[in-house]
Parts: C-alpha cells; structure tokens; sequence
C-alpha cells in the first residue's frame, strides 16, 4: 500500500467516525442549536412531557424534508388563555380563538402551534399536516373550523375530563397526569 491510499484510508475512517458522533447527538442538541435564534426550545420544552420528545422528533423530521418549523405558542396557563379568549372581545385586536380557559388542549401542554419558517402563507401546509399526522398527532387543518398551524394529542381524554383532573389536583409537576 502506498502512501496515497493508507491517506484516502484514513480520510474515510475519520470521515465515518465524524458522522456518527454527528447523528449520536441527542435531539435536545440538535434543537438547541437549530433554534437558538428562536423561542421554539423554550416551546418546545414548555410541552407535556409525554408529548414533548415526539414534538422535537417532528420538528427534526420536517426539517431533514427541507421544511423548517418554529413553535408559536404551547402551554398556556388558564389565565393566559383567559387573556387570548378576551382579545377581539373585550379587548383589542382580531379574536384569535374560540376557546375559553380550559377548554383548550394547549391549557395542558397537549397542543402546539407550528408556522414555517417561510410564514403562514406557506404550500406546504399539507406535508407539514401528514407528518405531523405521522407522530400521532392531530391535526387542526382537518377541522371544519381549520386550524392549520394546531397540533395536538388528546389521550383519549376531553378537555372538561382534563379540566377536572387539573380541579381535583391530579397533577405531576405542573402538568395533568395522561
Ligand atoms: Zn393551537
């Protein structure tokens, strides 16, 4: 063997073991330093915990199709959705939901808003709905009132069974158990 190929030889095995210490570092990473120019980790991590890794797996996967996805809003308190439910009704601005205190799956952690990054008039609202689809989630751009950025998991559960959990103290952390 020459020098040349013990040289090519070498390139490719340092080649190889740089691709996979790249792919053994863990999503948090990855999502830290893709959205370190966003708010998005801190969405991210505001989420149930029992959705929050199938979140960040989402995230990653539409970003490998070319499809860079920020989170806009995730766990809301019930005074905060109190807040959002007032806007356009009682105070300024467009009503922005139908939902009162409560009544939404964000209220638990079990929603998030997605825009990509190219804004909501985006085409891809289709793909983005599948892979969402694609990890268990629903979709609000299936709804008849759509909700194209909305994604949620309901656990089988209503929001009145959730709110009552949440009444009765039923509660790990700050989250509702699921
Ligand atoms: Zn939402």
């Amino acid at each position: 063997m020459n020098r040349t190929q013990i040289l090519i030889i070498v390139v490719i095995v340092v080649t190889f073991v740089i691709i996979y210490f790249i792919k053994r570092k863990s999503i948090n990473t990855w999502i830290k330093q893709r959205y370190e120019d966003s708010k998005t980790a801190y969405y991210l991590n505001k989420l149930h915990p029992k959705i929050r890794k199938r979140a960040k797996e989402f995230l990653k996967k539409a970003d490998d199709e070319g499809i860079k996805l920020n989170i806009t809003s995730s766990f809301r308190t019930l005074a905060e959705q109190t807040k959002l439910y007032n806007q356009g009704r009682t105070t300024g601005g467009n009503i922005v939901t139908g939902a009162k205190a409560g009544q939404s799956f964000h209220n638990y952690g079990l929603a998030f808003d997605v825009v990509p990054s190219e804004g909501y008039n985006s085409n891809k609202w289709n793909k983005i709905g599948a892979l969402g689809e694609s990890f268990g989630f629903e979709w609000g751009g299936r709804w008849s009132k759509p909700d194209k950025p909305h994604f949620q998991d309901r656990f089988g559960y209503s929001w009145s069974a959730l709110l009552s959990e949440v009444k009765n103290g039923n509660l790990k952390g700050d989250y509702v158990k699921v």
